[in-house]
């Protein structure tokens, strides 16, 4: 495969625990390129040392310079809505793996997507098994009327609940409402050092209990979900939501 037809990938908070992984990710795969490396930690070639080729303290200097076809972001919630605009205004494709957008924020970055004819991935999960516990989860709340989310997660992680128990939640509650069930899931999170990224959907039923348990015991469980997405991405329409949706 030569150069030119490789994906052009930027990846954002690339200093982080996520975004360095996705670096290593997209350097090692022969259909992607390391277009751009940024995070507002970057200053004074501090890229270069790591051996990222082009890096940038700020996302829109690096849309203007560089060439780039798809960004990932792995930033914080405070920044990655904004993030995702800039990508919007300059058309750029987006993979979105930060957490805690809000429905309003989403509603919003729809809107854009629509405005700029530009698509966006957001994934709460990129792990295969948390996609199907997602997927075994709506599947049990068919038959299971009660139900609650322990999600844990490792203590530098900055939103709770996660974004995986948001939308899990989010899962079981449609699927009761197609049932004229009107409740909600309670989730309870859990932070401790130690641990990476964990979660039990528990549901309860008539002298039985159900659960469903995933563990991230590595990054290294998310990154064939976001080299998929970065593939997938442009051949979306407008905003869409969670993995299961490119598989
Ligand atoms: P992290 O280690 O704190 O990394 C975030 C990086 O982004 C930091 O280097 C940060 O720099 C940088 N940053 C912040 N604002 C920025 C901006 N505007 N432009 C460029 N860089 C910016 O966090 P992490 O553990 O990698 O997690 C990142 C996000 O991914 C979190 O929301 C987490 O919940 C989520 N996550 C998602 C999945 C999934 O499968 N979707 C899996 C794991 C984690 P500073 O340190 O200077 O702020």
């Amino acid at each position: 495969m030569t150069d030119a037809i490789k994906i052009r990938v930027a990846v954002c908070g690339a200093l982080g625990r996520m975004g360095s992984a996705t670096c290593v990710a997209v350097k090692a795969d022969v259909e992607l390129e390391l277009a751009a490396a940024i995070d507002t930690g970057f200053a004074g070639g501090a890229g270069a040392l790591l051996g990222v080729g082009r890096d940038y303290a700020d996302l829109e200097q690096a849309l203007e310079e560089v060439d780039v076809d798809v960004v990932v972001d792995f930033t914080v919630p405070a920044s990655v809505k904004a993030n995702i605009l800039i990508c919007l205004e300059h058309r750029v494709a987006v993979v979105v793996g930060t957490t805690g957008l809000s429905a309003a924020d989403l509603a919003e970055i729809d809107r854009v997507t629509e405005q700029q004819d530009t698509p966006v991935l957001v994934a709460p999960n990129f792990a295969m098994g948390a996609v199907l516990m997602m997927e075994f989860a709506k599947q049990a709340a068919r038959y299971f009327k009660a139900c609650e989310i322990v999600e844990l997660h490792h203590d530098k992680k900055l939103d709770a609940p996660s974004g995986t128990s948001r939308l899990t939640r989010l899962r079981v509650e449609e699927t009761w409402t197609e049932l004229g069930i009107d409740k909600e899931v309670p989730i309870h999170s859990v932070r401790l050092p130690g641990l990476m990224a964990h979660q039990e959907v528990l549901f309860g039923g008539l002298g039985e209990t159900l659960t469903i348990r995933h563990d991230s015991l590595s990054r290294d469980s998310f990154m064939p979900g976001v080299v998929l997405a970065v593939k997938r991405v442009r051949s979306l329409q407008g905003l869409v939501v969670g993995l299961e949706n490119i598989l």
